[in-house]
């Protein structure tokens, strides 16, 4: 059985919901946790009650809306993503998630269809991580990545805490944040990237994420003035820095899935006429293989080193982060890739840039993501846009793939 969904309904659902905490360049701007991201909320809450649902809300502010199935005590379908965004964020990330799951429990209500599991419409409490770090704050806590008593004393810059938050906004809910069995999880997304609209390809099959390094480098030198210290008696560590960020980029580009960002660069004293004493870096490295990933650190590593004692500096290199590499469930994936088949809709398999609630996810339940283009690869920006017929057909395979999920 093959279903659809009412793509016009979704779409107009996407930009009513986009009316709430808007942006000034036609984006949004709704901060977890704040009045803006609460007044989404309880617009979902309307209209998923008007599509028969009843609520959850777990201690860490993550909302379920649920539709029951044939087998009440069957383990649930669970779909969803966040409408929580960036300070200058899109219409799109993560609220196409949301609205394409009630979109998906709106057209089984069109069809009359029962399914045999319940399914389950999830909004994750804070996802972006902009006001309260870390991102995937909810779904984290929920797949017992994060501990809640420590994630609740996080703060956003102005002190307030992530506990006292949800308690002012009523989000604080009775159900205690834990994972419980789930049958399937789907989450529909932009692909904030540019590869599907490139290609050409309606639906992204996503089969994982990429793994990250954070690493933070300091090197060391010897400050001193900038006109009087002739240029073989300096030991200058931002020439060291410019040559390591300079042989990162070859490193990097040995491996073709391979990316790698200096987003961090600080001098110190960081003054016109001062050779720098010590410089500051940041480096972001991202492969879908674990293995390959390792190795480019490794030759980091190794570059640094070789390249500190040329120019006779002291270095220091701090790992500060390490996600690993996540690889979706091989039969949601193919739920995915099956559902698009039979709408015929052009595919491709594709591995995550961005980390993701269904990340977290994928660690407690098997897990699978739908992928649609974004114009010019955009999101965190309120430039961000997508197609409305791409809109239509994630939502049309995240509908048929939790079909397939729920059926028995
Ligand atoms: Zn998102």
């Amino acid at each position: 059985m093959i279903l659809k969904t009412n793509g016009e309904r979704l779409w107009n659902s996407l930009m009513e919901m986009a009316k709430i905490g808007p942006g000034e360049l036609g984006g949004n701007r709704r901060l977890a946790l704040t009045d803006a991201d609460i007044e989404g909320r309880e617009l979902f809450r309307k209209w998923a009650a008007d599509a028969g649902c009843t609520f959850r809300l777990d201690t860490m502010g993550n909302l379920f809306a649920c539709r029951s199935g044939k087998s009440p005590d069957a383990a649930p379908v669970i779909a969803g993503s966040h409408l929580d965004t960036q300070p200058s964020g899109g219409r799109f990330d993560g609220i196409l998630g949301v609205l394409a799951a009630l979109e998906v429990v709106r057209s089984l209500n069109d069809h009359n269809v029962i399914t045999e599991s319940p399914i389950e419409i999830v909004v994750w409490m804070n996802e972006e991580g902009a006001r309260f770090p870390p991102a995937m704050m909810g779904s984290g806590v929920f797949a017992g990545i994060f501990e809640q008593s420590e994630i609740y004393t996080h703060q956003d810059p102005d002190g307030t805490t992530v506990e006292s938050e949800l308690r002012r906004t009523k989000q604080l809910g009775e159900t205690f944040c834990e994972a419980f069995p789930i049958k399937a999880y789907y989450e529909l997304h932009i692909e904030q990237g540019p590869i599907l609209e490139a290609e050409g390809l309606r639906i992204g099959v996503v089969t994982g994420g990429q793994g990250a390094y954070w690493t933070h480098i300091t090197l060391h030198g010897q400050g001193s003035h900038a006109g009087t210290t002739p240029m073989n008696y300096r030991r200058d560590p931002i020439m060291g820095a410019a040559r390591i960020i300079t042989e990162l980029r070859k490193i990097i580009r040995k491996h073709p899935a391979a990316v790698g960002t200096v987003g961090r660069l600080e001098t110190h004293p960081s003054s016109i006429n001062t050779i720098p004493g010590r410089v500051f870096f940041t480096v972001d490295t991202r492969h879908p293989d674990e293995e390959i990933l390792a190795q480019i650190n490794q030759d980091l590593e190794i570059l640094v080193q070789k390249i500190c004692t040329e120019e006779q500096l002291e270095s220091e290199l701090t790992n500060i982060w390490k996600a690993p590499t996540i690889n979706f469930n091989q039969d949601c994936v193919s739920k995915v890739r099956s559902a698009a088949e039979s709408l015929g809709y052009s595919h491709q398999d594709i591995v995550s840039g961005a980390g993701h609630d269904a990340c977290q996810l994928s660690h407690i339940a098997p897990t699978g993501m739908i992928f649609i283009p974004c114009e010019n690869g955009l999101s965190h920006d309120e430039a961000e846009n997508a197609l409305p017929e791409d809109v239509t057909a994630g939502a049309d395979v995240l509908l048929n793939a939790i079909l397939a999920s729920a059926a028995n």
